[in-house]
């Protein structure tokens, strides 16, 4: 058995001084020990495990009751608590059934801090909702995600999971499987985007939930979209709630919470929109080039200083009015205002095959699938920034990528276009794709020369999907917002829509689709509030203009 590395200065590496400051705190008041147990054939990954033994030993500084093992894959304790691949970590398992099949390194760092503070605490944390529903599993559930260190969405789903293994000790067992270090697994499940989960070898959700939203998934076992919650859900006032929580949303967030607004932001996924999805931002002033994760980070981390922010909380009801009232999965909220920033989600391509390979070779995000891809051949389809940023992306992780577009000429930026060019990555020019097709996951799609009017199949394992963005209009429609003939909120130029004391900012307004123009679409719909609820115009004459 190795002794764990207990040298600050490589702790450090991982968790700067400040972190460590905070997490000691954290940890501080758990009741219970937490055990960690990592098992690795020797020989195999010996760099990676490296790290990972690393990542423990700074773990441990921070606090004494994380107590840290490690076992060669032959021990029979690695029979005893059922563990046959390496790395694997295995927590409390005189408790719980927990594993994480790989090393929780990337965005998986969250999942492993998250399971060890429950682990610590020996309860769930569940919410009330979720909980009720918890209630009601009695028969045992072997789940599985499918999980990737580049995915900002995972740990999400990964934590659901482990509160359910915590909460019903005796039923659910989990395992969090990296697909980084298990593609077999990954093949075999067909996992090809994450996060996927499985329980008792059944497909039960396609991306991350929110708690409630798994745990009813898990009960039926099949993906559950709507969460009505309890009559005696908890009831949240406020002068302003905000709806989304891309970067209008928490710039609006920040301006309106300034002003003297009791505001709150309620966001149905994680905290940052499309910037979460982002590999590289190059173009936010005072910013020269970052991971869009990083980006929205630092400003979820500002507007969290101003607003309450409810996370994976989808809004599903509407009620216009003074006060107006929302309803969520977990909550009703009533407010002043309403600002709408539900900003866009991907275009599909409508053709044969796409629902289906969904999933399995089908992907619309290259920073969460893209490693699950390495060293295979994919198609990306599309031809502006986000289209060329998201080639080069692949191509940086080692994806053998093909771009294809309809017309001769792309419509991204210079300097990408350029990059694209200089890495050699192949361009099929006035190329449309007509048809994906597969045998248990993609294996070719059909592609058709609009010039030579000839079709051919080309063989892939996956196909990227990156043609652009439809705005979130769902909720404006049921609430009866205008339009425009483009399918956006149309507002007064000041964000104002056609109900009064309801708002509108961002992508889902149409226009330039940036993160500068959002944010500042944020901030002046906030001020537009602001002055609105001082002096109500509902109540005073209409100004004109506005429709
Ligand atoms: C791959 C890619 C690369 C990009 N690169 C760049 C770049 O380099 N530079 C740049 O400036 N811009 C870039 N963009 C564009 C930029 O990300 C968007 O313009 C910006 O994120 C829009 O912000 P938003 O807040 O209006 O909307 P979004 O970022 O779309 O955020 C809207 C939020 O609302 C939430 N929401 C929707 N409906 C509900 C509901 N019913 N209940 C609760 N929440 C809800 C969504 O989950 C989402 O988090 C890129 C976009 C993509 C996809």
């Amino acid at each position: 058995m190795n002794k764990p590395q207990s040298n600050a200065a490589a702790a450090e590496e991982f968790l700067p001084k400040d972190v460590q400051a905070q997490l000691k705190e954290v940890f501080r008041p758990l009741p219970h020990d937490i055990p960690v147990y990592l098992f690795s054939r020797k020989g195999e990954d010996e760099a990676e495990i490296q790290i990972g033994r690393s990542l423990m030993a700074a773990l441990q500084l921070v606090s004494d009751k994380i107590k840290f093992k490690e076992y060669d894959l032959s021990h029979k304790q690695a029979k005893k608590w059922g563990v046959d691949r390496s790395p694997t970590l295995v927590f409390a398992p005189e408790k719980y059934s927990i594993k994480y099949l790989g090393l929780p390194l990337g965005e998986e760092g969250r999942t492993l801090i998250e399971t060890l503070i429950l682990i610590g605490l020996g309860r769930s944390q569940l919410n009330d909702q979720a909980g009720k529903v918890m209630a009601g599993i009695n028969e045992p559930r072997k789940v599985r995600v499918f999980v990737s260190p580049s995915c900002p969405y995972c740990p999400q789903q990964a934590v659901n999971a482990v509160k359910a293994a915590i909460e019903k000790p005796g039923l659910v067992a989990v395992e969090i499987v990296d697909t980084n270090y298990n593609a077999d697994l990954a093949e075999r499940y067909q996992a090809f985007s994450v996060p996927q989960t499985w329980a008792n070898e059944v497909l039960i959700a396609r991306g991350a939930q929110s708690q409630e939203l798994f745990v009813s998934s898990l009960e039926r076992m099949e993906e559950q979209t709507y969460f009505i919650p309890d009559s005696d859900a908890p009831r949240v006032e406020a002068d302003l709630v905000i709806i989304g929580g891309g970067p209008a949303g928490l710039s609006a967030g920040i301006y309106a919470a300034r002003s003297g607004l009791k505001t709150v932001i309620v966001e149905r996924a994680n905290l940052g929109g499309q910037v979460a999805l982002t590999p590289i931002v190059e173009n936010y002033p005072g910013v020269k080039r970052i991971a869009g994760k990083d980006l929205v980070d630092i400003m979820a981390a500002h507007a969290l200083q101003y607003v309450r922010i409810f996370p994976r909380e989808p809004v599903m009801e509407i009620k216009p009015g003074q006060p107006l009232e929302l309803v969520t999965s977990l909550r009703r909220f009533s407010a002043r205002a309403l600002l709408l920033a539900t900003g866009a989600s991907h275009k599909r391509l409508g053709v044969t095959g796409e629902s289906r390979w969904a999933g399995r070779g089908v992907s619309y995000c290259s920073t969460c699938d893209g490693p699950l891809f390495k060293g295979k051949k994919v198609a990306l389809v599309g031809g502006g920034n986000s289209a060329v940023t998201e080639a080069l992306h692949l191509y940086h992780l080692g994806v053998v990528v093909t771009l294809i577009h309809r017309r001769d000429a792309l419509r991204a930026q210079e300097h990408l276009v350029q990059d694209l060019f200089d890495k050699k990555i192949p361009v099929l020019w006035n190329t449309e794709v007509k048809a994906i097709r597969g045998r248990e996951k993609v294996t070719g799609i059909e592609i058709y020369n609009n010039q030579t009017k000839t079709t051919e199949t080309l063989p892939v394992d996956g196909l990227f999907v990156s043609i652009g963005y439809t705005p979130e209009v769902e909720l404006a429609e049921k609430i009866g917002l205008e339009l425009t003939g483009d399918g956006y909120i149309k507002h007064d130029g000041m964000h104002r829509t056609n109900i009064p004391g309801v708002y509108s900012a961002g992508d889902v307004e149409g226009g330039y689709k940036q993160i500068v123009v959002a944010a500042g679409a944020g901030a002046a719909a906030a001020m537009t509030i602001f002055e609105d609820l001082t002096h109500p115009y509902w109540k005073e004459a209409r100004p004109p203009g506005r429709p």
